[in-house]
């Protein structure tokens, strides 16, 4: 029986990626990989430094200098990685509305996003092949299954209304003590949609072999027991009630 190791999850913001691919990470004892943090960190950098998101050049330079650490999330299942920008902790500074608000322009320039596919597609192949302490790796982005990981097993998309992930965001910004204004909330995410679907490089589209998964009204549960069929058929597990429904530990491919 053959397990996949490498799970490519891909989606726009608020679909529920992060929380979905940690949970999904942790029943499978595999590393989550949240690649959305480098981009954040790198623009953190970029605004602490006072270089002006437009400055191509400068950020460009920045981003093939800057050492960015992405560790495991503080407890499995916890959605977050926690990141190390030049040694210091910016788990909580790289979730700031400034950068929430220039990151998609940073991500768009060619020079960052070589820096940052390069440690992604090694870190992709070192766990796809086995070298690895974890048997695998889900990997979440916005161009895994397309540009990063174009090979993997299993490539999933998560979706939802725009209504909704702005809910959630929404929801998520009131649970830290921020009070934006909803109508800010789904103003920002459109925009960054916008962005992330519109640019030239790895722009986020559905992979022609991806699943796509509307997450709309359903609880993370829902969507992570969802994800594991998908991983449970590859794996060539049926998935009818026959046999244990067990994700079996045999792997490689
Ligand atoms: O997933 P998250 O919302 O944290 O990602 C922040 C931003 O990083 C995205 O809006 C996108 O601009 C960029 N990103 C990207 N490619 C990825 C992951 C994230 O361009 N693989």
């Amino acid at each position: 029986m053959l397990r996949p190791r490498v799970i490519a999850v891909d989606g726009p913001a608020g679909s529920g990626k992060s929380t979905v691919g940690a949970a999904v990470a942790a029943v499978l004892d595999y590393l989550f990989f949240d690649t959305g943090v480098m981009y954040r960190a790198v623009t953190w950098a970029a605004l602490e430094r006072g270089i002006a998101p437009s400055d191509e050049a400068a950020i460009g330079a920045l981003a093939n200098r800057l050492v960015i650490d992405v560790l495991p999330p503080v407890s499995p299942g916890q959605g977050a990685n926690r990141v190390i920008a030049d040694g210091q902790d910016v788990s909580e500074a790289i979730r700031r509305e400034d950068v929430d608000r220039n990151v998609s322009v940073v991500s768009a320039y060619a020079a960052v996003r070589t820096a940052m596919s390069a440690r992604q597609r090694w870190l992709g192949a070192r766990y796809g092949s086995g070298q690895a302490e974890k048997p695998g790796i889900v990997m979440v982005g916005r161009d895994i299954g397309t540009v990063i990981m174009p090979d993997a097993p299993v490539k999933i998309y998560l979706d939802a209304s725009a209504q909704e992930r702005a809910q959630r965001r929404y929801d998520e910004l009131r649970r830290k003590g921020k009070d934006v204004p909803f109508e800010q909330v789904w103003a920002d995410l459109l925009h960054r949609d916008e962005l992330d679907s519109g640019r030239a490089l790895s722009p986020l589209r559905v992979a022609g072999d991806a699943v796509v998964l509307d997450t709309s009204g359903l609880g993370v549960d829902d969507v992570v027991a969802a994800v594991l069929r998908v991983v449970m058929e590859r794996a060539g597990v049926a998935t009818d009630g026959r046999g244990d429904g067990k994700i079996p530990d045999v792997e490689v491919f």
